[in-house]
């Protein structure tokens, strides 16, 4: 793995389109939605053939079903399953096959080596997240060891964890990284500063502003990764700063608005293949990010492409009472933390008033009350303490005209 980031371009391409080939074969064989006809195009000859197939949305996924994206050889037992929201607030759960889990663990770890030495096995990083995580089974022989830090709870709880942990990295959305350091008294930067050696961004747009606005309030380099919950790792930052596509895992392909690739160098939309998932492949998975790639080799050595992420998946929030944020991630969490959500949206008014709309799951056989106790008492464990929102039922969610919908929305202005 260590060595793939390195080979010529055109081992690169012969090894993505083998695996693109074996991907589409399977999906052909064994999962429903591929045995449609727009996917009966034999075995691509290069790329540009692969990028024939139909693109797809979270919403055709869900529309199809999702049943029909899964290899019924997984059961829900055997795979690893992301629930992503997203800022569309629509539910789609992601299965991941044991193997394509191993190299996405493989490529975090990957991803910290190309810190250049900032980060080590033994080192103690403190995550910012807005919903618990699962402890890996390295992190329990005590390496890549992590203290998670929710982010919603109020910000002299965090900076009290924080200093307790005297970390040398940190980890968070880059919205949460920002508030973290808004947050912070001056002297308190000064203790941190004296063990932490780098800063990783995750999940989501980091741009040049605020990756300046991070380096320099922290006072560390800035280590980006680019991720989503239905493809896991996608790409990862060097320490030149430039944004490498995990070639040895997706084919990211970067389309015009009716989904031809444009050169590269020109911005267009993130169309994602996880070309090793065998669970629940989704071919040209459309994104909702626009960027622009690279594919000459960068400063660093590193041959794997390489993404401007020019925009990306929203950062709203909305403000309590307190005058403190509480970011989309949070209400994310919650949705996919509480069994029986199957869309879910937020909006805070001119007054400040906060409301959740859900959408029940009627598979989950549980009544709108409870579910919306259930909502309520994840957000205010989550955030710490109480804070007044409204939780009411939806029967759908309105979208937008181009069919998202935003997640969260505040008119709330201070
Ligand atoms: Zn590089």
């Amino acid at each position: 793995m260590l060595r793939a980031q390195y080979l010529d371009r055109d081992a690169l391409d012969r090894r993505t389109l083998a695996g693109l080939r074996t991907a589409l074969g399977h999906a052909r064989d064994r999962v429903a939605a591929y045995t449609d006809d727009r996917y009966d195009v034999g075995v691509p000859r290069d790329l540009a053939d692969f990028a024939r197939l139909p693109m797809l949305r979270k919403a055709d996924v869900l529309a199809a079903g999702e049943d029909r994206f899964r290899d019924p050889a997984f059961t829900r037992g055997r795979v690893t399953v992301y629930t992503t929201s997203g800022t569309s607030g629509q539910i789609l759960e992601a299965w991941h096959d044991p193997a394509n889990y191993a190299h996405d663990r493989a490529c975090n770890i990957r991803r910290f080596a190309a810190a250049g030495g900032r980060y080590r096995p033994w080192s103690r990083l403190v995550h910012f997240k807005p919903f618990p995580l699962e402890t890996a089974w390295y992190q329990r022989l005590g390496i890549f060891r992590r203290s998670v830090v929710h982010s919603a709870l109020p910000v002299r709880t965090r900076v009290a964890q924080l200093q307790q942990e005297r970390p040398h990295a940190l980890i968070g959305y880059p919205v949460m990284l920002r508030d973290l350091l808004r947050g912070m008294r001056p002297e308190e930067l000064v203790t941190l500063r004296r063990t932490l050696r780098a800063v990783f961004t995750e999940s989501e747009l980091l741009t040049p502003e605020v990756r300046r606005q991070l380096t320099e309030g922290f006072g560390v380099p800035v280590f980006n990764e680019y991720s989503a919950y239905e493809l896991m790792h996608i790409a990862y930052d060097c320490a030149e700063g430039q944004l490498h596509v995990a070639e040895d895992r997706v084919h990211v392909e970067i389309v015009d608005a009716g989904g031809a690739p444009v050169p590269d160098g020109t911005e267009g939309h993130v169309v994602v293949t996880g070309w090793r998932e065998r669970a629940m492949p989704l071919l040209r998975y459309w994104l909702g990010d626009r960027a622009t790639r690279h594919a000459d080799r960068c400063g660093c050595g590193r041959t794997f492409a390489r993404l401007d992420l020019t925009k990306g998946r929203a950062d709203d929030y909305v403000v309590l009472p307190d005058g403190e944020r509480i970011y989309a991630g949070t209400f994310i969490g919650m949705a996919i933390s509480t069994p029986g959500v199957a869309e879910c949206m937020v909006r805070q008014d001119p007054a400040g008033n906060i409301t959740v709309w859900l959408v029940p799951d009627g598979r989950a056989g549980r009544g709108f009350d409870d579910l919306a106790r259930a909502a309520r008492a994840w957000l205010h464990d989550s955030a710490g303490r109480p804070f007044d929102l409204d939780v009411r039922q939806a029967e759908t969610l309105e979208l937008t005209k181009g069919g998202k919908g935003r997640f969260v929305v505040s008119e709330f202005r201070r």
